[in-house]
């Protein structure tokens, strides 16, 4: 590309020959639409947006559905006058060296699970917002488990469900109650092909019920270096019901579950085979797909000729199991009736009685009124477990000591490995850019490595500064722009609407809560007093204002009411204007938040948050962490990296630990949050507030970064596991 192109402003048609055939620009338009490596390449994404940005935002970020908005010749003509012609071929070359490459990282620390992947199975991923198979944490955690994975190198392929209509979304009535409404995903406007087994062909695998037979197909997403392969049983010659089967994201009753479950798991296993694809590994992220384990077993005793005990342990082996919650509605539980249903064929051939079948989901084997739960199931048929946190892990090991009933509780084989988050997903640009500046020249490939970090320490506390609040106007914009949208669709008073376009301002400390609203995370608690937070608002010198999102569950009416409570704020005088309530929280709306507000407020109930990740997010654009010392919050605390709420101690009685965690709120507001904010030096800089992101940055960013869990599960889990080396799952 030596020919350089002027376009002049006056003529908006190209008069010069195009440089590629109209055809070739948009198939590599397209080809990198194909893979979601663009979604965290932040300049493929303008690229994408440079096409057209009303477009594009109006399409949910989703360039395949752009680009099939363009005929070839037009996209032609507007890359001519953008001269985007250069950044395409540069985009594309990077893609296909970035595939044709095994990392360092790999090739050195990965080496055995070359010929031997893991085969890593969740029931949601959560990529890119434009991607809606993912409610929430979880999936936002495989996702950026996947993105890293393939950063690193490591040969992983991920097994998950493919959803016709995802997860929700949240639209909130003139009365603030909590809508729900399902779309049809236009998979045809999804980076999904069918995945063709070693002849060429799609994929089609069959599971047997007691009930009757159902066939599923398989899809294939690309993630970077990572293929992640998605069950869909909307397939001709289905019963309507099976066909319906993966249309929702948690929707339906506990039968739909299983059958979810038993096509994740049992369907994954069936699908790798079908593939070619010999796992070294089954990491079961969270315990949803454990029937993956049963499967495998059944594989081996046909394949190897071993007993179902011989295999079952082969199996142990080589299976990591991840537990998420703490809280015991997140344990899934079925009846022995829907056990034998579901899994009864696939018993005959292990050649177990009913009884060992449910023994495997039971703390005790033999006791009639225990319910299958698939959390203990994971736990029997792996010989490594871990929680996802420090804290994490020790109430785990409390929580199912029951298992080993003849070990004390620190040799309860579950230990931990902390979540972390996917650094250039969740990175700002215009951060990045402050990075690129004052880190090594390759910090980008050793986003893990504590050393590249601490050079923040040497950036411009001005700069960073200024970084911070452009960052914290786009926020603002957003929010002007979704809630006055919000306004008008509830059909408010125009009043309303010009008053949501104006509401907020950027130099009064901003606080952002966004999560589920499971009523364990306490979305209300900075109410609790609601005069005090009036006053802490509309207080004349050092007012704050707060920034919320989130959904629930739709069969959660507590939540529901939670939700209401925050977004009818608005029309008390004392709130208006300072809180804002953002509608339909997804990737999207999490990003611009951890990216723009001062702190990052987190408060629930300790120890049920596992661990938590969008105050990480928040950490690598120099939010500042307010928490309750519970999850990752509880190891990454240092005195000097963010605030703790509280001591990290609970109550046995939650209205007691409520009123003192709120108490704890305020006096941490008003004692440091407020008064370091607002100490600023003769230039206006907060000079101790930035000494602080500058610790939060360098002390937390590496740490709990999706690289350095990779890495972890590499070392302590993947590898021991490939070679079925005996350790002790020391994992703490
Ligand atoms: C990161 C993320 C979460 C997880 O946040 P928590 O801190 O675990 O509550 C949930 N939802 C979305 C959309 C996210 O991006």
């Amino acid at each position: 590309m030596s020919q350089t192109v002027t376009v002049s402003s006056t003529s908006p048609r190209p008069t010069f020959p195009p440089l590629l055939s109209a055809e070739s620009l948009y198939d590599k338009c397209m080809t990198l639409a194909s893979n979601l490596w663009w979604s965290w390449n932040p300049d493929v994404i303008s690229l994408f947006r440079d096409l057209d940005p009303i477009r594009w935002r109006q399409l949910d970020h989703n360039p395949i559905a752009l680009l099939k908005e363009f005929t070839p010749e037009r996209l032609e003509m507007r890359a001519a006058e953008l001269v985007l012609y250069s950044r395409i071929n540069h985009a594309y070359r990077r893609l296909k060296e970035y595939l044709g490459d095994v990392p360092h990282w790999a090739r050195t620390n990965a080496g055995v699970l070359g010929s031997k992947p893991v085969a890593y199975f969740s029931l949601e991923f959560g990529v890119h917002e434009s991607v809606p198979i993912y409610s929430g944490g979880l999936g936002v955690l495989s996702g950026d488990h996947i993105k890293s994975a393939s950063g690193l190198g490591v040969p992983l392929v991920a097994v998950g469900l493919f959803y016709h209509q995802g997860y929700f979304k949240q639209h909130l009535d003139i009365n603030g109650w909590q809508q729900e409404e399902y779309l049809d995903i236009k998979a045809e406007n999804l980076p999904l092909e069918p995945a063709r087994g070693p002849d060429g062909k799609p994929v089609t695998i069959e599971i047997c019920t007691r009930t009757g037979c159902l066939f599923v197909k398989v899809r294939l997403m690309r993630v970077g270096r990572v293929n992640l392969l998605l069950m869909d049983s909307d397939v001709d010659g289905n019963r309507p019901e099976d066909r319906d089967l993966t249309s929702r994201l948690y929707g339906g009753d506990n039968r739909t579950r299983i059958r979810q479950e038993l096509v994740a798991g049992v369907g994954g296993v069936r699908a790798l085979r079908a593939l070619g694809i010999r796992p070294g590994v089954y990491h079961l992220n969270e315990g949803h797909s454990a029937f993956a384990t049963l499967e495998a077993i059944r594989e081996r005793m046909k394949d190897n000729g071993l007993s179902f005990d011989e295999a079952l342990r082969d199996v142990a082996e080589h299976t990591v199991f991840t537990t998420h919650t703490p809280v015991p509605a997140g344990h899934d539980r079925f009846d022995a009736h829907l056990i034998e249903e579901h899994l009864g064929p696939l018993r005959d051939e292990l050649g177990i009685s009913p009884q060992q079948l449910m023994g495997l989901g039971r703390v005790e084997p033999q006791n009639e009124h225990e319910t299958f739960c698939m959390t203990v199931l994971g736990l029997k048929l792996s010989r490594r477990a871990n929680a996802v946190s420090n804290l994490h892990g020790r109430v785990t090991r409390r929580m199912w000591a029951h298992l080993w009933p003849w070990r004390v509780e620190d040799e309860i084989p579950i230990g931990h490995i902390t979540n972390g988050v996917h650094i250039p997903s969740w990175l700002a640009y215009q951060m990045r850019q402050l990075y690129d500046r004052y880190f090594p020249a390759d910090w980008d490939r050793r986003m893990g490595e504590p050393e590249v970090w601490q050079e923040i320490h040497h950036v411009d506390p001005g700069e960073l500064w200024e970084t911070h609040h452009a960052l914290k106007n786009q926020l603002l914009a957003f929010v002007r722009r979704r809630v006055s949208r919000q306004c008008r669709r509830r059909g408010e008073s125009d009043e309303a609407v010009e008053a949501a376009r104006n509401m907020l301002d950027p130099n009064i400390l901003t606080i952002g809560f966004a999560r589920r609203f499971a009523t364990y995370k306490r979305a209300d608690l900075i109410m609790y007093q609601l005069d005090r937070l009036a006053a802490m608002i509309n207080d004349p010198e050092r007012p704050i204002q707060l920034i919320f999102a989130g959904k629930a569950h739709p069969a959660d009416e507590p939540g529901k009411r939670l939700i209401q409570k925050i977004a009818n704020l608005h029309r008390d005088p004392r709130f208006a204007g300072r809180v804002a309530f953002i509608e339909d929280y997804d990737i999207n709306v999490c990003r611009h938040m951890v990216q723009g507000v001062d702190v990052w407020l987190n408060n629930p109930r300790r120890p049920l948050e596992a661990s938590g990740t969008s105050g990480q997010k928040a950490v690598l654009n120099g939010a500042l962490n307010l928490s309750i010392l519970d999850g990752w919050w509880a190891e990454a605390y240092d005195g000097s990296n963010g605030f703790a709420i509280g001591e990290g101690a609970s109550h046995a009685r939650d209205d007691v630990t409520d009123a003192r965690d709120a108490e704890a709120l305020y006096e941490t507001l008003q004692k440091q949050v407020i008064p370091l904010y607002y100490d600023r030096d003769i230039d206006g800089l907060p000079r101790q507030w930035i000494r602080r992101m500058m610790n939060s940055i360098s002390t937390l960013a590496w740490r709990f970064s999706a690289d350095r869990m990779v890495a972890d599960y590499v070392r302590h889990a993947y590898l021991p596991a490939a070679g079925g080396i005996s350790c002790d799952m020391n994992i703490r």
